[in-house]
């Protein structure tokens, strides 16, 4: 049966509970970070950690240091009652879903101590939208703190590749700061015409999803050429977002996936990273998708 907690010590003391009364003498216990909202990207990550530990660990918080714009944030889908239905459904053993002054006391000064992501937050959606990825760090930071297991469990936590910045900050802050948590990641979801699955999507009217969809066949675009051994030419694609109707383009880039910095638009010989990143409608979406080089060179 899963658990709902809202406090931190309910929360901890759980947490203790099903570690000891585990029937493993070591059990794995995975985390699932989410901001709720959950579709099938979400269950995918559900059903990834269940398939892989013993104890599985959600937490559902609509984290505000991570929002630099008030508006999004106030927006911003929440729907618990529908998230604990799906949480249940995928055998998540206990849920974390704290208010706000019980995660961040006397928010908006506090908290007074946060993570500084130092120049790989300022890439990219860092640059867009100043302090995210410290926002993001802060949390996810407070989030290993409170759901970790006692020893000699082993914790894991698992994150979608849809959001590739965020994982490449996760991955060095958890190298940087040592924490105990090993990091699994899960391939980006997609519906069936290839639009990145997000929260924000409900967001889309008709016309915007059309527009929408001209992110992802950007990347689909960019993957194409990188196989076959072309030039990606992502200036001309960028030029074609620009042109396209009910997309504001913020950037599309093909970066180093390990520093995130970009790197040149010719012909690739090593694995690379794009990210694109667009208003649409009322929202901002994000895509992400790995290029591989061709093989061997085109004839
Ligand atoms: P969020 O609730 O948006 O903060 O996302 C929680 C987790 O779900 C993050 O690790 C996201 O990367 C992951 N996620 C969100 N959308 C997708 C998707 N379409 N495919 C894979 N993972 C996703």
């Amino acid at each position: 049966m899963t658990q709902v907690f809202h406090t931190v010590t309910a929360m901890r003391d759980a947490v203790e509970r099903a570690a000891q009364d585990s029937p493993k003498q070591q059990p794995v216990v995975s985390i699932v970070p989410t901001m709720g909202a959950l579709h099938s990207g979400h269950a995918g990550l559900l059903r990834a950690a269940r398939n892989s530990a013993d104890i599985v660990l959600a937490s559902v918080f609509v984290n505000p240091l991570q929002f630099d714009d008030p508006q999004d944030y106030q927006h911003y889908p929440r729907q618990l009652d529908h998230d604990l239905q799906l949480l249940a459904q995928h055998g998540v053993d206990c849920v974390f879903a704290p208010g706000l002054e019980e995660m961040y006391p006397g928010y908006p000064e506090g908290p007074l101590i946060r993570v500084n992501t130092g120049k790989l937050g300022q890439r990219w959606e860092g640059a867009s939208r100043p302090g995210h990825f410290d926002g993001v760090a802060t949390v996810v930071t407070k989030l290993f703190t409170i759901l970790h297991p006692p020893a000699p469990a082993v914790c894991e936590a698992w994150f979608g590749q849809k959001d590739a910045e965020q994982l490449a900050v996760i991955r060095r802050l958890v190298a940087d700061l040592n924490l105990p948590v090993r990091i699994r990641v899960l391939p980006i979801v997609r519906d069936k015409n290839g639009l990145a699955l997000s929260s924000r999507n409900v967001r889309l009217s008709d016309e915007d999803y059309d527009a929408a969809l001209s992110l992802s066949r950007a990347l689909f675009t960019l993957a194409a050429r990188a196989e076959s051994g072309k030039t990606l030419d992502v200036e001309g694609l960028r030029d074609h977002l620009r042109a396209s109707g009910g997309v504001d383009l913020d950037y599309l880039v093909v970066v180093d996936p390990n520093n995130l910095q970009e790197i040149a638009h010719g012909v690739i010989h090593e694995p690379a990273l794009a990210l694109i990143a667009a208003r649409v409608g009322p929202v901002r979406l994000i895509d992400t998708m790995d290029l591989r080089p061709a093989l061997s060179p085109p004839q």
